[in-house]
């Protein structure tokens, strides 16, 4: 392929929005409830204000699949996940944990930032003026050791972001062990935390199946054994279940610490918006359901993934110094190049019209050190668009990295 035939045209591969496609398989959500009938079983009238913890029933389908808890350990409100980590680090800010003083107190908050990981999870720590401590990826879960090295010496270490299954943007699933590890560890702060986003927990590729099976939904469960009870926020959403800002977004943790988080919505709302939790619960209608409807979504971001993963490997496959993560659900792809490499490998193909995410947004305040992670998001792009920008960016990262001239 000549990259100058694509000039005339601009492909956004920035950011991990669902397809058409996807968007597609939920378009009978927008005609529920209608007139359906729906009474809750606890009684509590959803189309009138209160029942601030969300509907039983949806709460009941959900919790257990995205959270790995029961529904009585789980509230619902909003629609993004992203804004109840925010929300909640708010609180901690003003309010502080149980039993602990407001962050806002304390000389200085730390959290450790998994690189590379998710640029909204850092701009929330930008935000909050928390000190964002890198930790490497691994193949299996963050580098343990240097995790609880810090979590254990460090009492201004205050919180961690974890995204086990299927990470933003390496597609890593966390092994066993490493959740074992982040559920026990000893910490020097009383009030440590870990934001568990699960966003991709239910997002599995299906002809995957059999290499997802490590269970991201058991960290609570680990840090329960281990006596922190405390310990684990989980946070997920049906964002990229259904449809992305119109889904349900779910908060979860042991009853201590929901207690403390319904105090704060108490004196924020009357009540989330129950209709959509009920829309959600009647298109859903159980877990098999919901999993085959998973299906569908999961094999349509797998072709984009697949395809992309296949043109590099046409490309890339012998050059020193690249190479990609292979993720088995989730969004996105890792693009690992030589050192010094990535911005000009984006630089580049933005003026070949394919936009990829900024250079740097896979790590702490967008500066990756070594210039040389690329986040490659598909999902959204038909699957001519997905082989039209993947073979730009190889061809492209052929031209930066000595092998070719980009034609
Ligand atoms: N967490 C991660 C890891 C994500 O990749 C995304 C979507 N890009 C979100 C959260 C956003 O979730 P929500 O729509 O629920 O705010």
């Amino acid at each position: 392929m000549n990259v100058e035939r694509c000039a005339h045209r601009r492909i956004d591969m920035s950011r991990g929005l669902p397809s058409p496609e996807q968007i597609a398989l939920s378009r009978p959500l927008l005609n529920l409830p209608g007139e359906l009938p729906f009474a809750s079983s606890d009684g509590q009238d959803w189309l009138n204000y209160g029942g601030l913890q969300g509907v039983a029933e949806v709460r009941e389908l959900l919790a257990p699949i995205l959270l790995g808890l029961p529904a009585c350990q789980c509230a619902m409100g909003g629609n993004s996940s992203l804004a109840l980590m925010h929300q909640t680090l708010a609180q901690a800010w003003i309010k502080g944990f149980p039993g602990a003083l407001p962050w806002a107190q304390a000389p200085r908050i730390r959290f450790l930032c998994i690189e590379p990981g998710y640029d909204r999870h850092f701009a929330i720590c930008e935000y909050f003026g928390i000190e964002m401590v890198p930790v490497p990826m691994c193949a299996d879960g963050p580098d343990m050791d240097i995790v609880e090295r810090h979590v254990a010496t460090d009492a201004s270490v205050r919180g961690m972001w974890c995204v086990p299954r299927h990470a933003n943007p390496t597609g890593t699933i966390y092994s066993a062990a490493t959740i074992e590890r982040l559920g026990s560890m000893p910490s020097a702060a009383k009030d440590f935390r870990i934001i568990c986003d699960n966003a991709y927990v239910v997002h599995d590729f299906p002809q995957d199946e059999a290499r997802t099976q490590a269970d991201a939904l058991t960290l609570h469960a680990a840090a329960c054994r281990a006596g922190h009870e405390d310990r684990v926020l989980a946070f997920a959403s049906t964002s990229k279940m259904t449809i992305p800002g119109a889904g349900i977004a779910l908060f979860g943790a042991s009853p201590r610490m929901l207690e403390w988080w319904l105090q704060g919505q108490r004196a924020r709302t009357v009540g989330p918006d129950k209709v959509n939790q009920v829309r959600h619960l009647l298109f859903f209608r159980d877990a098999a359901n919901l999993h085959a409807h998973m299906r569908r979504q999961g094999a349509l971001v797998q072709l984009r993934v697949r395809c992309v993963e296949q043109i590099f490997q046409r490309y890339l496959d012998d050059m020193e110094g690249v190479s990609w993560s292979s993720p088995s659900g989730g969004y996105f792809l890792c693009l690992r190049l030589p050192v010094g490499t990535a911005r000009d490998v984006a630089h580049r193909a933005a003026t070949h019209g394919i936009q990829l995410t900024k250079p740097g947004a896979t790590h702490c305040h967008g500066l990756d050190p070594e210039d040389r992670y690329l986040r490659i998001a598909p999902s959204q792009l038909s699957l001519d668009d997905t082989v039209v920008a993947a073979t730009v960016v190889a061809r492209t990262v052929e031209a930066v990295c000595g092998k070719g001239d980009a034609r």
